[in-house]
């Protein structure tokens, strides 16, 4: 079994209960175990103009290897009504694969860990209240990575 996280986003439609739902369905993909999820927190758009996000993280115990992990998670997305138009655009459902256990991983479909992860403070909040003192490869650590980010739009949303 390999840890891995994936990082959440939605703003159309109900993001809250999308990213709820996507969640129970992480958490009953094959071989796979929710071991720990974060909060659901409302952040500010990034890219275009659009509605604030809901996003979380959760964390993985699988025994999928990445590649088909991330076919599953494309599937959820679709399953949510996902349309691909403009890059970085609105979505009822975005599911990242953030980190794989220790390993890097650069396919023409897939890059770990998520090239984008460390300047982002919509996915650094939700993973430090999981594990702060995670390492990313390459990176360095989650709790020094969100330090050199602003995270004063990202709130946790009340339970
Ligand atoms: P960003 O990657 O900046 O968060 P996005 O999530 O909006 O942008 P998508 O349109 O959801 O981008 O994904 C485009 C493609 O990125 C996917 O079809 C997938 O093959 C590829 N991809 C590469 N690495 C990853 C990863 N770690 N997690 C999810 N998708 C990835
Ligand atoms: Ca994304
Ligand atoms: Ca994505």
């Amino acid at each position: 079994m390999t840890p891995a996280w994936v990082g959440l986003g939605s703003n159309l439609g109900e993001p809250a209960s999308a990213v709820e739902n996507a969640i129970c369905e992480l958490e009953s993909l094959p071989e796979t175990q929710l071991a720990a999820r974060s909060r659901l927190y409302r952040t500010p758009p990034w890219g275009p103009e659009q509605p604030d996000f809901i996003n979380a993280v959760a964390k993985l115990e699988t025994g999928l290897e990445a590649g088909t992990l991330l076919t599953e998670l494309l599937a959820i997305e679709a399953r949510h009504g996902r349309e691909r138009r403009e890059r970085w655009g609105p979505r009822t459902l975005d599911l990242d694969l953030l980190l794989y256990g220790k390993e890097r991983i650069v396919t023409n479909r897939l890059e770990v860990p998520h090239p984008r992860l460390a300047e982002r403070a919509f996915v650094l909040v939700p993973l430090a209240e999981l594990e702060p003192e995670l390492e990313v490869p390459g990176a360095g650590k989650v709790s020094a990575l969100l330090a050199c980010v602003d995270a004063s739009g990202v709130e946790a949303l009340a339970p």
